[in-house]
């Protein structure tokens, strides 16, 4: 759905991407965005600041109405990347005047102005402030928005140690804005990627800030990797991979399989592929490493072919929303890309309705495995 954010008699039209699977009442943009955008209008001269950075723009509104400005995005999400792109489209904004960088870019230009929405996963904030100290100093002024809620003592302490002194706004709409002024001075050691060891086989495996799971294994996925499917000779796709345990212990276990890791956290599939890297070097010609929101990606290649399995531990939220719209996408894009006969093989917990989902979609989907907590159903195509 399309909705315009106006503000100072400036509109924009925004949608989330992908606009056919969002809920009708969900918007691009929220109230922190709006505090930004109203701070900075009634500041002209500090919106002019050279180097504008702005972080976590989930769905570019941010971006569109700063364009001018030709600022760097920095994003750990693919999913953010085509919301802003397509908004830019929507809005007539030409995207050259924006540089578009991943979490997993170093980038060292000085800036003046930060703009930093404060993501949900404390570490991947963690990460972004070390990343900051390298490019920033007394002349530039970090502005970070969340809801103010979201906005604890610990956040601004994080500011505070890694890069200056930190202080707050008043909570305008539940929005509330962080101030923080660079030293320049602080430097240190980032202490991601955090790693921990798979028990059987004994696998090291690397995460890096925003991967899911990154202290340990998934309760999810330690029960799929009970009953990973028969696969030899076989060729998968690992959905929403995250660091790529279910993968790599597919690879490990049937030497003549292929795995395909997509997900659409560029951090995640850093650590997959760091993960192949090192812990079955061998098997990387076995592999390939897809960016997408869902399936996208792989069915919109002009050549190719389908898989035998999808192996998936769907996601339940997108930013700060939960939702099952992704795992329904992931369901329906497994479809597309299954041969006759493939199999979809989804972990979920025991309270979710998956398995009327997947008959829907599917002729067949039984529940293989259960315990109490978890479920693992196969739906046949
Ligand atoms: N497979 C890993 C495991 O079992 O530990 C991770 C499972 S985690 C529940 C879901 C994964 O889906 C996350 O890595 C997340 O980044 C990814 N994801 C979320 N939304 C996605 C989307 N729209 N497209 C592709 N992957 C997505």
């Amino acid at each position: 759905m399309k909705a315009s954010l106006t503000l100072f008699e400036r509109s924009l039209q925004l949608v989330r991407y992908p606009e056919h699977l969002q809920h009708p009442s969900w918007q691009a943009w929220d109230a922190a965005d709006e505090y930004i955008i109203e701070y900075l209008q009634e500041r002209p001269e500090r919106a002019k600041a050279q180097g504008l950075r702005i972080y976590n723009d989930d769905f570019g509104a941010l971006t569109c109405w700063f364009a001018k400005q030709k600022p760097t995005w920095i994003s750990d999400s693919y999913v953010a990347l085509r919301s802003c792109q397509d908004n830019l489209a929507l809005n007539n904004i030409n995207s050259q005047q924006v540089t578009f960088c991943s979490s997993m870019d170093t980038i060292t230009t000085p800036t003046e102005l930060v703009l930093l929405k404060i993501p949900k996963t404390t570490a991947l904030l963690e990460q972004q402030l070390i990343d900051l100290q390298d490019s920033v100093g007394p002349q530039t002024l970090i502005i970070a928005a969340a809801k103010a809620s979201a906005i604890q003592k610990s956040t601004l302490v994080l500011f505070e140690k890694y890069l200056g002194i930190t202080t707050t706004s008043l909570a305008k709409k539940k929005a509330r804005l962080v101030f923080c002024q660079p030293s320049g001075k602080l430097k240190h050691q980032s202490p991601y990627p955090t790693h921990w060891f798979s028990e059987s086989p004994k696998f090291e495996l690397s995460n890096h800030a925003n991967v899911f799971a990154r202290q340990q294994l998934d309760i999810g996925a330690r029960f799929m990797l009970q009953h990973l499917p028969k696969s030899n000779g076989k060729t998968l796709i690992d959905l929403g991979c995250g660091n790529g345990v279910l993968g790599l212990s597919i690879l490990y276990k049937y030497p003549d399989a292929k795995v395909i890791f997509v997900d659409e956290s560029y951090m995640a599939l850093a650590s997959a592929k760091e993960n192949l890297q090192r812990n079955l070097p061998e098997a990387l010609p076995r592999c390939e490493f897809l960016i997408s929101n869902c399936l996208d990606e792989f069915l919109n290649q002009t050549e190719r072919s389908t898989v035998d399995i999808v192996l998936c531990n769907p996601p339940f939220h997108q930013q700060n929303a939960i939702t099952d719209h992704i795992a329904l996408q992931m369901f329906s894009d497994a479809k597309k890309a299954l041969v006759k006969g493939g199999e979809l093989v989804v972990v979920g917990n025991r309270h979710l309705d998956y398995p009327v989902k997947l008959k829907r979609l599917f002729n067949s989907a039984k529940q293989s495995a259960t315990n109490q907590k978890f479920s693992i159903f196969t739906a046949i195509k």
